[in-house]
């Protein structure tokens, strides 16, 4: 850090939120149950006896009691942000200055309309359309293969024409090991699944077969429709079988030269995979990383993570996100701390010679909301 010039300071700097979810349709009504869960990626109430004793959730806690006036006790919390309502998260998103959110609407399924989310919290908000999703819901119409591919595709370019970019979990189903099949096998996957829910199954695909054969389809939309592609890669709940979770198995997808001018965004910073996702960020110009769900979990640790990342990727690669849920003061809380880290991060670099105070206001900028701003094509939002 430069003498007499204080610490970088990112707090006045516009954020776009690159990933997040669904507000709960009532958010200031919460159980103490639906609560607790808002700070695991555990299965609901099984962590319930450990959830307290976690980083994020003793910092989100004391800061919530701060914003709150309040102790850091949930009964306290919960009792308080009921009777303050929605005026008390305005002003800190508004703090927070938070000029977009990009909203995963696949989960949860019910969720605050997106246009009641940017009222508000008055904020441009834009949806992000979950590719295994729309093919679930299509099952429901029993069509034949042949024109069950036709209606998907179809419905992802409609969908383009309002969303700012499509978001694939094939990580979590059967991972990022994907290939391509013999017609055959994916039309024998989807009679499969069709039979299931007629038998009164889960809608969900598990075959890789089919999933497979989607991911390229939605490859081929985002390819045609300009509409950038977000991969879940690393981690998140356990459904996640980790290591088929790692992005360095996309190497054949960002290889290919029919894909080659194809954005996609790695979320989650691929954590653990970081650097893996820090090389693959700086090798292929296609390859982006988000860097949600690092943050705001590890709150302060996601200093390491980031100087992995900083100190590999190019600048215009990286962009925040917080991959957070159901709780609109949350999106408040991990902007705070995402820039807290990001200036962190950046001053460990100046203090060291591998950026200048200028360059690193410069890429704080970016990462903040420039980065998402170009690759979105998001309207300028306030500054
Ligand atoms: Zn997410």
């Amino acid at each position: 850090m430069s003498a007499g010039r204080g610490p970088l300071d990112l707090s006045d700097l516009p954020v776009v939120d690159g990933h997040v979810h669904p507000l709960l349709p009532d958010p200031w009504a919460v159980s103490p149950e639906r609560f607790l869960d808002v700070f695991t990626e555990g299965r609901p109430e099984t962590m319930a006896a450990h959830v307290r004793h976690t980083g994020y959730f003793s910092r989100a806690m004391r800061e919530l009691g701060q914003w709150l006036g309040t102790p850091p006790t949930v009964e306290a919390i919960l009792e308080r942000r009921l009777a303050v309502g929605p005026g008390l998260v305005r002003r800190v998103v508004a703090e927070a200055r938070i000029a977009a959110l990009l909203v995963d609407t696949g989960y949860p399924p019910v969720g605050m309309p997106l246009a009641d989310v940017g009222q508000l919290l008055s904020c441009a908000v834009h949806e992000v359309f979950r590719v295994e999703t729309c093919a679930e819901t299509l099952l429901a119409r029993a069509l034949d293969y042949e024109e069950f591919l036709g209606a998907f595709n179809e419905a992802l370019r409609k969908a383009a024409r309002r969303c700012v970019a499509f978001k694939s979990i094939i990580a979590y189903r059967t991972g990022l090991a994907i290939r391509p099949w013999p017609p055959a096998e994916a039309r024998a996957a989807y009679t499969g699944a069709l039979a299931r829910r007629a038998a009164g199954g889960s809608p969900r695909l598990s075959d890789k077969a089919l999933l497979d054969t989607l991911f390229f389809a939605a490859l081929e939309a985002a390819t045609e429709t300009g509409r950038p592609l977000q991969i879940h890669a690393g981690w998140g709940d356990p459904d996640i079988d980790l290591p088929a979770a790692n992005p360095v198995l996309l190497r054949p997808v960002v290889e290919d030269p029919r894909w080659g001018a194809t954005q996609l965004v790695l979320l989650h910073q691929a954590y653990p995979y970081v650097r893996e996702a820090a090389f693959m960020s700086a090798v292929w110009p296609q390859v982006h990383v988000d860097l949600s769900l690092a943050i705001p979990f590890l709150g302060p640790g996601a200093l390491g993570p980031l100087i992995d990342l900083l100190s590999l990727a190019p600048a215009t690669k990286l962009m925040y996100g917080s991959d957070v849920h159901s709780l609109p003061e949350l999106i408040a809380l991990s902007a705070r701390w995402g820039r807290a880290a990001l200036a962190e991060a950046l001053e460990w670099l100046i203090a060291r010679g591998g950026t200048t105070r200028e360059e690193a206001r410069e890429t704080g900028r970016r990462i903040l909301a420039d980065n998402a701003r170009a690759l979105y094509r998001l309207e300028a939002g306030p500054a």
